[in-house]
């Protein structure tokens, strides 16, 4: 049921466990405002009378639970009003998480550790933001474990990521990103290096075990993990390899029976496998529209939101004052390994880069090493287990005069001098 609503859009009156659902059109914005009842979107809730901007090509859904009207303005693709949103079964969800965090409470445990499952595209990290937010508004404080090196809701893309959540997430931006712990990766795809990807699963497993030990509130928290689309081969054993290294309690699988029963086989029986339908309002994303996201990723990360603009600064690195290293050699055939060789080394491995104009428009992470820590082609161990402390964008290289010059969101100098190379690259066309 909708109709006009004069000056301010479109109405849309919804009954109780409705979903109003919307895709912004390319290059276009759209605002929504709650005139009526209660209304959340994505487990936040709407203020009455206040405007929401979305930007081009943003897919939301307002869901309520009790019913409620809201106004659209601005260009829409689609706008409907859906009667079968899986909510339901979500809310079922977290009422059981909740109910294993009470019980860690009382009996001095830990509380849930989640990871959530499926294919790309049927709303893996929608899920995870839904059930942190209904945890977090009654008080909680769990843990975000983003391992999705595609689309990361936490960092810039190829990062691995962990972040406490403390309120829920901002209608428009998404959850407040402060002080996450952030890991470097280097690539769009676990596929690239899966030994790293791994390895980096078990460092952030590491450390968040670390803080529950603490940390109270974390612990009884518990945490959600977002993983890849890519639930087939090493992507499975990946899946695997997260659930042991975090020992998860509970596997949300989305929409695939498949993925399911497998894991129902291959994880040890304690631990909750559950089969959750996905929302009809998931659009699938083309390669064009996965590769704009994370564009506007590495962009929202220097430039700012639209809120909240940064300045970020250009300035010249000498080669001489930085080392760069890409993780990972080529792999090459297992007979022509050196002897005492494997594989896993050669993944591991710290590659020095020699800076040339092939660098051009390369994300780098900053690594948060000591400056002064020695490393070396056998001595990745410090660097891999270090977090990175920001990111910049090599926009120029002069070969001449050795000089690189990079975006950064602070001014020179650069706060560490050990930089590692993404596969990833980004255009800054301010
Ligand atoms: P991937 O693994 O590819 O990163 P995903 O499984 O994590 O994807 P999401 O990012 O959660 O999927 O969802 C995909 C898109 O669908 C997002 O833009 C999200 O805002 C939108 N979306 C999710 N649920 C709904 C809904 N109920 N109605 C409308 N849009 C939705």
């Amino acid at each position: 049921s909708s109709g006009s609503a004069g000056t301010s859009g479109t109405r849309f009156d919804l009954d109780k466990e409705t979903e109003l659902r919307f895709e912004v059109e390319a290059g276009e914005r759209v605002q929504l405002e709650l005139l009526s009842g209660l209304g959340e979107v994505f487990g936040s809730e709407l203020n009455r009378n206040k405007k929401y901007t979305f930007g081009p090509g943003s897919k939301i859904a307002v869901f309520t639970w009790h019913g409620c009207s809201v106004a659209l303005s601005g260009k829409t693709e689609v706008a409907y009003i859906s009667k079968d949103a899986p909510m339901l079964l979500y809310l079922n969800t977290h009422a059981a998480l909740e109910q294993m965090r009470r019980q860690a409470e009382k009996e001095n445990d830990r509380g849930p550790r989640v990871m959530v499952v499926g294919p790309t595209d049927v709303g893996k990290s929608t899920v995870c933001r839904v059930l942190l937010n209904y945890a977090v508004r009654l008080g909680r404080r769990p843990t975000l474990v983003e391992l999705d090196v595609g689309q990361s809701s936490v960092s810039v893309p190829g990062t691995m990521s962990a972040l406490c959540i403390e309120r829920p997430a901002d209608v428009e931006e998404g959850f407040s990103v402060q002080a996450p712990l952030v890991f470097h990766f280097g690539s769009t795809t676990p596929g690239t290096n899966i030994k790293l990807y791994n390895k980096l699963t078990s460092s952030l497993a590491e450390v968040f075990s670390q803080r529950c030990e603490v940390n109270r509130r974390a612990s009884v928290g518990g945490c959600i993990i977002n993983t890849c689309g890519w639930v087939k081969g090493s992507g499975y054993q990946a899946l695997v390899h997260c659930a042991s290294a975090f020992q998860v309690d509970v596997v949300l699988v989305l929409d695939q029976e498949r993925l399911y029963n497998e894991l129902k086989r291959d994880l040890p029986h304690f631990v909750r496998v559950v089969l959750l339908p996905k929302s009809g309002g998931v659009v699938e994303r083309s390669k064009d529209c996965r590769r704009e996201s994370r564009d506007e990723k590495i962009r929202e990360y220097f430039y700012g939101f639209r809120g909240t603009s940064f300045y970020p600064h250009a300035f010249d690195v000498r080669f001489s004052d930085v080392r760069i290293y890409k993780i990972g050699a080529p792999s090459i055939p297992d007979s022509c390994l050196p002897l005492g060789m494997s594989q896993d080394d050669t993944q591991l491995k710290l590659v020095p880069v020699s800076p040339g104009r092939d660098l051009t428009h390369h994300v780098l992470s900053v690594s948060s090493l000591d400056d002064d820590a020695e490393v070396g082609a056998g001595q990745s161990r410090g660097i891999l287990e270090s977090p990175v402390c920001g990111f910049i964008v090599v926009t120029a290289v002069d070969t001449q005069a050795q000089v690189m010059t990079v975006l950064s969101p602070a001014p020179r100098p650069l706060p560490r001098h050990t930089l590692l190379i993404m596969d990833i690259r980004f255009i800054d066309l301010k």
